[in-house]
C-alpha cells in the first residue's frame, strides 16, 4: 500500500451496542482516522487513533463559514465473513467535487480508499451482520485554521468515524416500510450556481426547518422543488428521488443542484440492465399529482446510501393527499432494494465489479 498509517489502539475499548435496538448514527466504534493538512506541506501525519474529541482553536474557520464537506458510505460482512464496501470510488470522486466547490484541497483517490480501508479492517468486529445492518463509514474534512477573515483556510483536518446502524424505515415485520413524504413549496435546497451538487455541511442547516415542517405533519421527509419555480422536482430528504410513471421511470437530472447519489447511478444501471426505459429528465409535481390523479404514477422511491431503497406511500402536497399504490411496496421498489442490498452485503454476486473488498 502506498499509505502506511500508525495505528494507536485504544486501552479501553466499548462494548458493542445490541444489534435489535440499532438506529442512525447514534453509537460510534473504538477509533477514528485523522490527518492534518497545511498550505505548502499538503496532507500528512495520517493516523488511526482512539474515538474521542477534538480540540480546535474557537477561530477555527468551520465554526464560522462552514468550509466542511463529508461522505456516506458502507461496509458490509458477507456471509462468508469477508468485509467489503460498495462503490468508495464513487465516493472518492465525489470528495473532488465537492472539495474543488468549497476551495479545499483535493484528497488522492488512493489515500481516501486507503485509509477507508485501514479503519473499517480495524474495526471489523464492529461491524453487524444482522439483516438490514451495517457499519456506515463517515469521512468528513473541516477547516481549521484559526482566521476569522473569509477565505479558504490553509490548514485542514480530515477525519473518519464509524457508526454501525440499523435498518432504516422498517415495517414491523422487517419488511421495507413505505414513507410520507410533505412537498416543500415555500423552503428550497439549492439553486443552480449553488453548492446543492456538493456534499457540504451548510445544505443540511439549511434543510431542517423544512425537515420540521414535514415532521409536524406526520411526514418522514421532505420533497424538495427545484429553486426558481418551485415546481420541478428535486430530491427526497438526504436521497434521490424516482418517480414510475406508466412504464417509465424518471429520475431529476444532475443540473447542479442534486447530489449525484451513489445509489441514484446504481438504480440507473440496473434499470437499463434489465431494459427498463428509465429518464433523467425534469419533473413538475403537478405532473406526478395528475399522473396519481389518472392511474399511471406506479411507484415512488428515494434512493440513497442510508436506507438503500425507501418506497414513498404517501405525498402530501399543498392541501392534498397523493396516495402511491395504497401505500404498498411497488414490485421495482423491492426488486432494486433486493438487488442492491444482496450485492452489498454478498449475498448476491457482485456482476458489475461494484464491491470493494477490505
Ligand atoms: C448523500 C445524499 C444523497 C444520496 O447519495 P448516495 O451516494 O446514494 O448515498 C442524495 N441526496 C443528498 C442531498 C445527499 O446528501
Amino acid at each position: 500500500m502506498k499509505y502506511d498509517f500508525t495505528i494507536q489502539k485504544t486501552e479501553t475499548p466499548k462494548s458493542k451496542p445490541d444489534p435489535d435496538g440499532l438506529k442512525f448514527g447514534e453509537v460510534f466504534t473504538d477509533h477514528m482516522f485523522i490527518m492534518e493538512y497545511d498550505a505548502g506541506e499538503g496532507w500528512h501525519d495520517g493516523r488511526i487513533v482512539p474515538y474521542g474529541p477534538l480540540s480546535l482553536d474557537p477561530a477555527a474557520a468551520v465554526l464560522h463559514y462552514g468550509q466542511e464537506m463529508f461522505e456516506g458510505l458502507k461496509a458490509y460482512r458477507t456471509p462468508e465473513g469477508r468485509v467489503q464496501l460498495f462503490r468508495p470510488y464513487m465516493n472518492a470522486e465525489r470528495v473532488r467535487a465537492s472539495n474543488e466547490r468549497i476551495c479545499m484541497p483535493d484528497v488522492d483517490t488512493e489515500l481516501f480508499i486507503s485509509a477507508i480501508k485501514t479503519l473499517v479492517h480495524l474495526e471489523r468486529d464492529w461491524i453487524p451482520d444482522k439483516q438490514g445492518t451495517s457499519l456506515y463509514v463517515r469521512p468528513f474534512i473541516i477547516a481549521r485554521e484559526a482566521f476569522l477573515g473569509v477565505r479558504p483556510s490553509n490548514r485542514y483536518l480530515f477525519l473518519i468515524i464509524c457508526s454501525p446502524v440499523g435498518a432504516y424505515y422498517r415495517s414491523a415485520g422487517g419488511g421495507l416500510a413505505p414513507t410520507s413524504i410533505y412537498v416543500e413549496d415555500e423552503y428550497v435546497r439549492a439553486a443552480a450556481g449553488g453548492v446543492g451538487y456538493a456534499k457540504v455541511g451548510g445544505n443540511y442547516a439549511a434543510s431542517l426547518k423544512a425537515q420540521q415542517r414535514a415532521n409536524s405533519l406526520g411526514c418522514e421527509q421532505v420533497l424538495w422543488l427545484d429553486a426558481v419555480e418551485h415546481s420541478y422536482v428535486e430530491e427526497i430528504g438526504t436521497s434521490n428521488a424516482f418517480f414510475v410513471i406508466d412504464d417509465e421511470v424518471v429520475t431529476p437530472p444532475l443540473l447542479g443542484t442534486i447530489l449525484p447519489g451513489v445509489t441514484r447511478a446504481s438504480v440507473i444501471e440496473l434499470l437499463r440492465m434489465w431494459g427498463i426505459a428509465v429518464s433523467e429528465r425534469r419533473l413538475r409535481i403537478s405532473d406526478v399529482v395528475k399522473a396519481a390523479e389518472e392511474g399511471r404514477l406506479k411507484e415512488v422511491f428515494a434512493s440513497g446510501t442510508a436506507a438503500v431503497i425507501s418506497p414513498v406511500g404517501k405525498l402530501r402536497f399543498r392541501e392534498g393527499i397523493v396516495t402511491v399504490r395504497d401505500g404498498e411496496v411497488g414490485e421495482l421498489s423491492k426488486r432494486l432494494y433486493d438487488t442492491l442490498y444482496g450485492i452489498q452485503t454478498g449475498a448476491l454476486v457482485d456482476d458489475m465489479g461494484w464491491t470493494v473488498e477490505v
